[in-house]
């Protein structure tokens, strides 16, 4: 299977799952995911038709980006941290996705502000409430939301969450589902329409789709196995 087909399977599968629960074709948005694989694999991707992709780490991104055609839009989906911040503004994602505690969300906030800029996050949202994830607990999120949703330079367009990883891609439905319904609560406390919510992978991207998400982040079904060790998905690559 070539890159070129393997996005072209997973288009048809995200139009299906579309259709299938009644959402408008291209609600959803593909962002492949690229980390451990080489510039040219992304090369190969572009030339297919796709545009958006997503890093997990920042020196790695850092690395790849300036190799490829600037039209390419770059998601960061990884944890962040704080003194790294400058480095990720300036680098120039379209989307932090990973933004997951009030003080990087203030850090953010404030040195996007230095330059009059303003920094274009999603809010990590540990659903399924395992100790040792990153992101916010649903009730952290709630307590802070008044905080994060006055930051002057933060634009928080929605919430990500990655559950814990399931056999049975069915079994990831109920994190999608706690998703979507806290967005929705949020939404309510205003003013934020928080339009996104990312969520899905290859394993489960069709049931996060019928769960309402907006983009999927989808990596070895597009671009093959990854061959180091990761402890969990995305999150903290041993080495
Ligand atoms: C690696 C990664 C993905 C993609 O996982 P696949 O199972 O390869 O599709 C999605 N989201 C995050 C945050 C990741 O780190």
């Amino acid at each position: 299977m070539t890159i070129a087909s393997n996005l072209q399977q997973i288009r048809s599968r995200i139009t299906q799952a579309e259709a299938r629960c009644g959402r408008p074709l291209g609600s959803v948005r593909l962002l492949a995911v690229s980390k451990t694989f080489p510039a040219a694999d992304i090369a190969e991707a572009a030339a297919a038709g796709q545009t958006a992709f997503g890093e997990n780490r920042l020196q790695e991104a850092m690395e790849k980006m300036p190799l490829l055609p600037s039209t390419l839009e770059w998601h960061l989906i990884g944890p962040l941290q704080r003194n790294k911040v400058r480095k990720a503004l300036r680098q120039g994602f379209a989307l932090i996705q990973a933004v997951d505690s009030l003080r990087l969300a203030e850090t953010l906030s404030r040195i996007a502000g230095e330059t009059g800029a303003t920094a274009r996050v999603l809010l990590e949202v540990n659903v399924d409430g395992e100790e040792s994830k990153h992101g916010f607990s649903p009730r952290g999120l709630r307590t802070d939301w008044n905080e994060l949703a006055s930051l002057p330079c933060l634009d928080i367009q929605g919430l990500m969450t990655i559950p814990a990883p399931v056999g049975d891609p069915e079994d990831a439905r109920p994190a999608f589902r706690a998703l979507r319904i806290l967005a929705e609560e949020l939404r309510t406390c205003g003013p934020l329409p928080l339009p996104e919510l990312s969520m899905g992978m290859s394993h489960d991207f069709e049931i996060a789709i019928e769960e309402g998400a907006t983009i999927v982040r989808v990596g070895s079904a597009i671009f093959g196995g990854r061959s180091y060790p990761e402890r969990q998905a995305g999150h903290a690559v041993l080495r």
